[in-house]
Parts: C-alpha cells; sequence; structure tokens
C-alpha cells in the first residue's frame, strides 16, 4: 500500500538498518525492518539525522495506512465479535436478528427504544456481541470489493424445511473467501417437514461437516420466529470469539468502517460507523472516505447520545462536510489542520479519479461506435 519499511528508509538515507532499528527504540518506536514506518516516525529518524524530507519519501497523504501505527502486544484486549448473518432468503435472517434484539435488548437495556442504525449490540453472559443490521451479502459483497473486513463470524442462516439453496451456497463462498469462522443456524425446526439432518446432509457436502460427525463446524438449531434456540447460537458465537482471540487498543484515535450512510434533511450527513479499533469521541477530527469533519453528535443503536464509543462498537456520528459510502473507511487525526489535509487529499484524488473514469468510459463509447 506504498508504505515505507525501515530498511527502505535505511536505505534512502544511507544507514545501517540495524542502526536504524535502534535509533527508532532509542525514540520511543519499536520496529523491525520489514515494518511499515508512519509519517510521523520518519519525520522523527530524518530530524535528528538532519536529513531534508525528500520528495521521494513524503507518503502518499491519501493512504490511511501511512498513518497508523501497530499496537504493541500488552496494549491489546477482547473486544467485542461483530457478526454478520446470511443466507438464502426467506430462510429467517431478518426475524433472526429481531428476535435476539427483541429478546436481549428488553432484557438488557430496560427502557432502550431501539433505532435502525445499521448493527446493535446486545450482552450475552456480560460479553458484548456486534450484529450487522445491513443484508449478509451487501456487507461482505460491496464492503470486501473495497477492501473492507468487518466481520468476524458469519451465521449462515438455513431453513430447515428448505435446505441449502443457491444463495446458501454463496453465502458459504463470500465466508470462506473472507476466511471468518461460519456457524450453521438450522432455522424453523418448528415447521412441519423440518428436516435438520437433510440440512447437515447438505451443508457436509460443501465442506462444513457437523462437529457429530467428526467435524468442526458449529451447528444451532433453532426457531426464530418462537424465538426458541437463540441462547444457545448466541453462546456459540461467544466459544467462537474467544477462540478468534479478536482484539483492538482501545487507547488510541479510532479507525474503522461507514457501515452505511444518508444525507438526512434536518441533520445533514449522517453515518453510521463501526469502530474497530481505538475510541471515537465526540468533537474528533475525523476523515471518513473522501469526506472530513468534526464529529458533532454520536447516537448508539439505542438512539440514546454518547460521547464515546470503544472497539467493535457501532455508533451514528453528525458532522462530515460530504456523504461517504458503505465500506468506506475512517481515520481520527489528533488535530484538526492534519483531518482537512488528509480528508481534501483524499476527496481531491477521488474528483480526478471519477474523471479519469469517465473520460475512458467515453473513449470506450468513442471505439464502440467506430
Ligand atoms: P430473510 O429473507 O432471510 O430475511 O427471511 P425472513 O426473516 O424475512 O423470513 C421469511 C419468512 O419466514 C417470514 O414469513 C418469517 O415469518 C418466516 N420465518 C422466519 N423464521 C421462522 C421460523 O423459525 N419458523 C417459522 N415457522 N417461520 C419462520
Ligand atoms: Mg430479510
Amino acid at each position: 500500500s506504498g508504505g515505507l519499511t525501515v530498511s527502505d528508509l535505511a536505505e534512502k538515507i544511507n544507514k545501517d538498518t540495524s542502526e536504524l532499528i535502534k535509533k527508532l527504540m532509542t525514540l520511543g518506536v519499536m520496529a523491525t525492518k520489514n515494518q511499515n514506518l508512519d509519517a510521523e516516525s520518519i519525520e522523527l529518524i530524518c530530524e535528528e539525522y538532519g536529513v531534508e524530507v525528500e520528495e521521494e519519501i513524503v507518503l502518499d497523504a491519501t493512504d490511511f495506512d501511512n498513518f497508523i501505527t501497530e499496537d504493541k502486544e500488552e496494549d491489546l484486549i477482547e473486544r467485542p465479535a461483530v457478526v454478520t448473518i446470511m443466507g438464502h432468503v426467506d430462510h429467517g435472517k431478518t426475524t433472526l436478528l429481531d428476535s435476539i434484539r427483541d429478546t436481549k435488548v428488553t432484557e438488557g437495556e430496560a427502557g432502550g427504544i431501539t433505532q435502525h442504525i445499521g448493527a446493535y449490540q446486545i450482552v450475552e453472559n456480560n460479553k458484548r456481541i456486534t450484529f450487522l443490521d445491513t443484508p449478509g451479502h451487501a456487507a461482505f459483497t460491496s464492503m470486501r470489493s473495497r477492501g473492507a473486513q468487518v466481520t468476524d463470524i458469519a451465521i449462515l442462516v438455513v431453513a430447515a424445511d428448505d435446505g441449502v439453496m443457491p444463495q446458501t451456497v454463496e453465502a458459504i463462498n463470500h465466508a470462506k473467501a473472507a476466511e471468518v469462522p461460519i456457524i450453521i443456524a438450522v432455522n424453523k425446526i418448528d415447521k412441519e417437514g423440518a428436516n435438520p439432518d437433510r440440512v447437515m446432509q447438505e451443508l457436509s457436502e460443501h465442506g462444513l461437516i457437523p462437529e457429530d460427525w467428526g467435524g468442526d463446524t458449529i451447528f444451532v438449531q433453532l426457531s426464530a420466529i418462537k424465538k426458541e434456540g437463540i441462547d444457545d447460537l448466541l453462546e456459540m458465537i461467544l466459544l467462537v470469539s474467544e477462540v478468534e482471540e479478536l482484539k483492538a487498543n482501545p487507547n488510541r484515535n479510532a479507525t474503522g468502517t461507514v457501515i452505511e450512510a444518508e444525507l438526512d434533511k434536518g441533520r445533514g450527513s449522517v453515518a453510521t460507523l463501526l469502530v474497530q479499533n481505538g475510541t471515537l469521541n465526540v468533537g474528533d477530527s475525523i476523515v471518513v472516505g473522501n469526506t472530513f469533519g468534526r464529529v458533532r453528535a454520536m447516537v448508539n443503536d439505542l438512539g440514546r447520545r454518547v460521547k464515546t464509543a470503544g472497539p467493535s462498537t457501532p455508533v451514528e456520528i453528525t458532522g462530515l462536510s460530504g456523504v461517504p459510502e458503505a465500506g468506506d473507511p475512517f481515520m481520527v487525526f489528533e488535530d484538526e489542520r492534519k483531518a482537512r489535509q488528509i480528508g481534501e487529499a483524499r476527496q481531491q484524488k477521488h474528483i480526478v479519479e471519477k474523471r479519469n473514469d469517465k473520460v475512458k468510459v467515453s473513449l470506450d463509447d468513442l471505439f464502440e461506435h467506430i
């Protein structure tokens, strides 16, 4: 992604890589030779050696990766899993999402009025789980095609009276491509003609073999409509979360992904963000996709105003100058000037890219008509 490693920098400024690693250490930056350096560390090093930062080692300001420092292991703590529900149409995805929310939100957060912000969070056994409310396919296809990976665990809903269908297979392929663990929710077991064994058989043919049959895929039987088996499913999600050792560092500027965004008549640009690392605060200077601004207000999935949002938390924000797109990355910057600078650079790049696309399209059109 156009980063500059420690050895790259060493070469450019004519120093030994090992010397540079030591120097970085004295400056409080722990780095290995193949590690990408952020702009700040590069500046520090250049200052230290009295090297002018030349044009060619000035980093691409439109690439967030150039501003992200790696977390130290000791700064990482457990974070909630982000779960996406996938499956064939009418197999019960929406019903399951609603049932989970209904049971858990009324149990846990008395008086909370759920608000649709594209994702919600529940508490099970004192642990939080985040569910993406957007259709599973959209979350995987549009977001992943844009390089965003937001899901930790995929729940594959298969109706016990219908079995494996085309979109079931599609969902399996998406989850496998994303290397995300899959939990099977065999739904509608209350229905006459429900045949969970057939579902297990059919899924085995796609390499998803139940634990009972010597495989390692977790199957949960449930009735989303009767709210039966919901707790079993949530427990399995927690189990898989634990195995995955999902971690984040809440003590840094927030980074994450846009879940959805729109232009609201009264409030202007409204975006639901999933914080993936760090903590987002009201007042933060933020670049979101090709737009930027300051977080004016934040509302959680219960419609409550909040001042902060930690890792794996979905939150709706206002204060952006434009409307970003689902799947866009976001990043908070320490000072407003920097956010503006980077936001404008990204905006500019986006405009140029769009213009180039247009030129390309019209040239193609032209040749087609010759
Ligand atoms: P989606 O397209 O996957 O989101 O499916 P929906 O949640 O919209 O469900 C499709 C239909 O199946 C609706 O009529 C639901 O009421 C029904 N349904 C969902 N879950 C169950 C269940 O556990 N049992 C029964 N009998 N019907 C269900
Ligand atoms: Mg639905």
